[in-house]
């Protein structure tokens, strides 16, 4: 029987989206479950199995036109053969076999792998990397990861775990502290929690700014300080500024190791665009080495919060 479909699914600390996706990379069904990821790895993988099957079910599609389930995860994935190694914010996943799991389950081919490089593939499939041959993909949110595209292919590395841009180190000593335990990542200077530190700080050095009136009491948040850019706020502006040179900086070095056609930003922070994107542009434009920097454009992700069941649907006929 002809496979029209596969699933993705994309593993997330709260939620767990599951789409089944056509050949053409349009999600026809999708669903989402919560993660409960305090009830452990099995509980949550039951809720994935069996929302499997009711996706199936309501959409009238049976087994025999799935070609296979892939699965985009946020950690240190071995894709090679289908273990899940760790998810830093997930506890309890642990050289977790979830590919074997699933394929005893359902008998078709599973394939795992790490959400930032699975949204990669998203991008560079059906978004806005088509067409390119080699491309960065970059993420910022609370953390900061990138996919890599070169030649047409994924790049994974020695272990599968090519791609942790968030800890290329920017200063060498007395850097701010990162998650990783290093000192001077890009994370560390450019992400969710850093937009708020930055924002803290604007504030009790006195600076009045329209985010704080914005959060009215509550805790400050990146949407907070975009809203305030949006209403004409130079504190807020500056914020963007500060950290989309940062990412700029890290990009130079991007843009002279690999020379992309394109840097694609997604994740929840680039959603303050122009604001964070035209430093990001700048910097390269003025610190990388010519004849990288003109080839480059630095645009915003396509696909958004589809990325990652899209691109882990696509992990099945990747090579
Ligand atoms: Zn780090």
């Amino acid at each position: 029987m002809v496979k029209k479909y596969n699933i993705g699914v994309d593993i997330g600390g709260t939620n767990v989206k599951i789409a089944l996706v056509d050949q053409k990379g349009a999600i026809v069904y999708s669903n989402s479950v919560p993660t409960r990821a305090e009830m452990g790895y099995e509980y949550t993988v039951k809720n994935i199995k069996e929302t499997i099957y009711t996706s199936m079910k309501e959409s009238d599609v049976t087994i025999d036109s799935i070609g296979g389930i892939g699965f985009g995860l946020p950690g240190q994935i071995n894709s090679e053969a289908g273990v899940v190694r760790l998810l830093p914010n997930i506890p309890g996943w642990v050289n977790v076999p979830l590919g074997q799991i699933i394929e005893d389950e359902f008998k078709v081919k599973c394939k795992i792998d790490n959400d930032v490089r699975v949204a990669t593939l998203g991008e560079f499939t059906y978004g806005a990397g088509q067409g390119c041959k080699n491309l960065v993909c970059i993420t910022v949110g609370t953390g900061v990861g990138s996919g890599i595209i070169v030649n047409g292919q994924l790049v994974r590395g020695a272990s599968m775990s090519a791609g942790e841009i968030g800890h290329m180190i920017l200063q060498a000593h007395e850097g701010p502290i990162c998650g990783c335990g290093n000192t001077g990542c890009l994370e560390a200077f450019a992400s969710g929690p850093s937009i708020v530190q930055l924002a803290k700080e604007y504030l009790s050095g006195g600076k009045s700014a329209k985010f704080e009136e914005l959060a009215n009491g509550r805790e400050i948040t990146p949407f907070m300080v975009y809203e305030a850019a949006m209403q004409g706020d130079a504190v807020a502006k500056r914020i963007f500024a500060i950290v989309g040179e940062w990412l700029g900086i890290a990009l130079t070095s991007v843009v002279n190791l690999l020379n992309p056609e394109k840097i694609i930003i997604g994740g929840g922070v680039s959603q303050a665009g122009n604001f964070l994107i035209d430093p990001i542009r700048k910097t390269i434009n003025e610190r990388a080495i010519k004849v990288s920097a003109d080839a480059v454009e630095v645009v915003t992700a396509k696909l958004g919060e589809r990325a990652g069941v899209i691109g882990a649907s696509l992990l099945i006929d990747n090579k």
